[in-house]
């Protein structure tokens, strides 16, 4: 059985680690605020003191961290995976980062005999804890089929999508498809409303039929609830649709409806709303609308 070591203890990251560690995986973990460690090695890990150390004792290395410098940072930086891990083993980025920063990650360690996987997730910190994250999976074949039963222990739908840099890119196709119909979500609501119609009966309406989406069902019931609390958070939600804009821009593809969607929760941001859940883009489509807070 692989020797796995985990970097990155977050919301999701931690309860990740505590799955493989229940399907019985040997981890080496470590955080950069030490603190957040202690629940893993209460349920059997190994701390380790770098991720160069991690990588040292390990033979795959999973990293779940913020943004694309943050991933660099722990890959390449000077206390790194790169100057621990051997020649053989296996780096799997499960953050959600730019495909042209992975693709160049990716390189880098290949030089040093290190294959890599980016295998970033959806499913929220629910699904961490349930280990049903969708996984969609770049890199090599045989690499992959290699990790699968890693990514078993995390996740439920576990898709190869193509080479290095492509899990990536499906992961935001996936925001993109989130949140654009979550503002279409926002718009049916308010519509309804300024009409006379409940919005609630609208999505009761609704939901089963053509125009049904996760995000009609689970979005718009906390929309109509003025439920703001943060499943996903605009300002998390932020950092993946710039990714997205960036890529597509670089490949000279119009996303017309993103970039509205990406202008709207700046405003949101503007008004101190970037803490809040994602439903909160429906506050800047009510101020558009002229019709705010006010409850059905
Ligand atoms: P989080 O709770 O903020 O955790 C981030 C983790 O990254 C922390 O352990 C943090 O360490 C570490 N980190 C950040 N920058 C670092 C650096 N430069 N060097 C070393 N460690 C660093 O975030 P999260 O919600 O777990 O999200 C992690 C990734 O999953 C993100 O890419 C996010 O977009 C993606 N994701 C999140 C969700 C979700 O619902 N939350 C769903 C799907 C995908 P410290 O403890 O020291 O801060």
């Amino acid at each position: 059985m692989d020797r796995i070591g985990f970097i990155g203890l977050g919301i999701m990251g931690r309860p990740m680690c505590l799955n493989l560690l229940k399907a019985g995986f040997a981890v080496t973990a470590w955080n950069r605020t030490a603190a957040k460690i202690a629940e893993v090695t209460a349920a059997g890990a190994d701390a380790a003191s770098s991720p160069e150390q991690v990588a040292s004792r390990s033979d795959v290395i999973i990293i779940m961290v913020s943004d694309s410098p943050d991933v660099q940072e722990v890959i390449l930086g000077e206390r790194g995976v790169i100057r621990g891990a051997q020649s053989g083993s296996v780096v799997i980025d499960m953050s959600t980062i730019s495909p042209a920063v992975t693709r160049d990650i990716a390189l880098a360690l290949a030089e040093n005999g290190v294959d890599m996987l980016d295998a970033p997730v959806s499913g929220g910190d629910t699904g961490a804890i349930n280990a049903t994250l969708a996984i969609m999976v770049g890199g090599d074949n045989t690499v992959f089929e290699r990790c699968l039963p890693i990514l078993q222990a995390m996740g439920k739908a576990i898709t190869h999508v193509g080479t290095n840099g492509m899990g990536q890119t499906v992961k935001l196709c996936n925001q993109i498809l989130v949140s654009v119909t979550n503002m279409a979500v926002c718009e049916a609501v308010t519509f309804a409303r300024a009409s006379g119609v409940n919005p609630r009966i609208m999505i009761e309406a609704t939901k089963d039929g053509a125009a049904g989406s996760w995000q009609l069902a689970n979005l718009g019931a906390k929309m109509v609830n003025r439920d703001f609390a943060p499943g996903f958070m605009i300002d998390l939600q932020q950092k993946d649709l710039k990714l997205a804009l960036e890529a597509a821009r670089d490949l000279l593809v119009a996303t017309p409806a993103l970039s509205l969607v990406h202008q709207l929760f700046v405003s949101n941001q503007a008004h101190g709303e970037g803490k809040e859940g994602t439903q909160a883009l429906l506050k800047s489509i009510e101020r558009l609308a002229g019709k705010q807070s006010q409850r059905w």
